[in-house]
């Protein structure tokens, strides 16, 4: 890896940049070392990656009823979320499911800040709390890895180098095995993972892609996935406002910020004793004392940093701290605005909504279309009209259903054609045809609208009612 070492802080002293911090004049990349954080908010952090990593891990390994829990086959173009089977047929839940993903991250950005990045992005997850506590424990702190970057070739440098990108590598590819298991399930991956290449050629490739696509982000791109290629990211300075919570510096109390020097007084300054220890540990490379900025992933190594000075210096902590623009300008304490109550109430309405589809979620979905070109068919034997139907019955469950059909809306009944029930496979779709009879009396013009129910033959239970078109003759 080309490490263009700065033996200074990568970040620019001028209020103003004209280029993100991770690029030096001649446009070439800074590589950044920072600082290991330490404190309360990396405590916390650490905690919650590991609860993180946990689930994240341990979700595609659970099943209920032999089934997985969680499954995003894409290319079967089938999902389960928390037990259930989602569909194509699903596509309305599957995208205000969505929806109301984006909705949360703007309502969370627009009150919170970028709080997503710092404490649940995958990015920041895996390359704060797992690559780089790695490279610390064996490349050490930030001025041991600059050293060792700018050292020759020694025995210690190959042995450390080529530890680290084992492991990173290592990582990787359970990393690349992780996602392919939320897509193939854990049984296919174990046959992928047990059985030679040449067995599962698309399998083995595309692990082989992620492993190397998560090696290339974590052991070289870094940061650079959040600055360049997040749009998330990039969306912030038209999501966030001066009262968005954000990891900020109380320029207020902060400013004249200087060093102490002994014996002399230092009425004239404010609380920042311009140490950059807040600098050192940022892994964007900014300096958060020149305002919110698009780098800021808001991982609160700042605040432990400047909570450590500000304790050993004697005055309270919190001179970077989560807060809004306002309330450090107004000296008050940051609140909630009527931007954000309005996304709260979208967002309510949105979860209430998605809520109420997935319990209200039937398991088949039916559809009984009139045969084209047909009309209505006189039976007089029964007295009654009848007209054909095609029926299409897509199982979304994990069980086989044996499906019969009754008419609900009106007297009359229903047959269909060559067969005392449709069998519907677990997760398959079954077609056929049926005839639909009705009373001559009971016919109200050339073409009304009917009530089909949809049961499960074996238990009797009701599982949907669909609406189809019933043609008659005219009065
Ligand atoms: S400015 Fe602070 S919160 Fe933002 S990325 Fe840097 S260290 Fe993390
Ligand atoms: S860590 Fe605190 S005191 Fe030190 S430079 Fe940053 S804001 Fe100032």
């Amino acid at each position: 890896m080309n490490e263009n070492v700065s033996s200074e802080s990568p970040v620019v002293e001028e209020s103003y940049r004209d280029r993100i911090s991770t690029v030096d004049e001649q446009g070439k990349r800074v590589w950044i070392y920072p600082k290991k954080p330490k404190g309360t908010f990396y405590n916390a952090r650490t905690i919650f990656s590991i609860f993180q990593l946990g689930i994240l891990f341990a979700l595609p390994f659970i099943k209920v009823d032999g089934h997985p829990f969680m499954q995003f086959d894409i290319l079967g173009r089938k999902f389960i979320l928390f037990g259930q089977a989602f569909w194509p047929q699903d596509f309305h839940l599957f995208a205000l499911a969505i929806i109301t993903f984006f909705v949360g991250i703007i309502l969370f950005t627009a009150v919170y800040g970028r709080v997503f990045c710092g404490w649940g992005c995958p990015q920041t997850l895996f390359m704060e709390m797992l690559f780089r506590k790695i490279e610390y424990w064996i490349e050490g702190d930030a001025h041991r890895q600059r050293a060792l970057a700018r050292a020759p070739w020694t025995g210690e440098k190959i042995f450390k180098r080529s530890m680290k990108y084992a492991i990173f590598l290592g990582l990787s590819f359970l990393i690349g095995n992780l996602f392919l298991a939320y897509i193939i399930g854990v049984d296919r991956l174990f046959e992928i993972v047990t059985q030679p290449p040449a067995a599962n050629p698309g399998g083995f490739t595309f692990v082989l892609i992620v492993t190397g696509i998560t090696f290339f982000i974590y052991a070289y791109f870094r940061e650079q996935l959040c600055l360049i290629v997040c749009p998330y990211g990039r969306l912030q300075s038209v999501l966030l406002d001066k009262e968005s919570i954000v990891v900020a510096y109380d320029f207020k109390r902060g400013e004249p910020r200087g060093k102490r020097k002994k014996n002399q007084p230092d009425d004239h300054l404010g609380d920042c004793i311009d140490c950059k220890l807040c600098v050192q540990v940022c892994p964007t490379g900014i300096d958060i004392r020149n305002g919110t900025q698009l780098e800021c992933i808001n991982c609160t190594a700042c605040i432990d940093a400047c909570n450590s000075i500000m304790t050993k210096v004697n005055k309270p902590k919190g001179l970077i701290r989560y807060a809004s623009y306002n309330a450090i300008e107004e000296s008050r304490k940051s609140h909630i605005t009527g931007r954000g109550v309005a996304y709260t109430v979208v967002l309510v309405g949105l979860a209430v909504l998605l809520t109420f589809l997935l319990t209200t979620r039937t398991d088949v979905e039916t559809t009984v279309l009139r045969t084209p070109g047909v009309l209505y068919q006189r039976v007089e034997a029964e007295d009654a009209l009848r007209n054909l139907y095609s029926v299409k019955v897509v199982n979304k469950t994990f069980d086989e259903i044996p499906v019969s059909f009754k008419l609900e809306s009106h007297s009359g009944r229903v047959e269909l054609i060559g067969v005392d029930h449709l069998d519907v496979e677990s997760q398959e779709v079954a077609e056929g045809a049926l005839f639909i009879y009705i009373p001559e009396n009971d016919v109200q013009g050339p073409s009304m609208k009917i009530k089909v129910g949809v049961y499960n033959d074996e238990t009797g239970e009701l599982l949907q009612t669909v609406k189809t078109a019933f043609l008659g003759p005219a009065m």
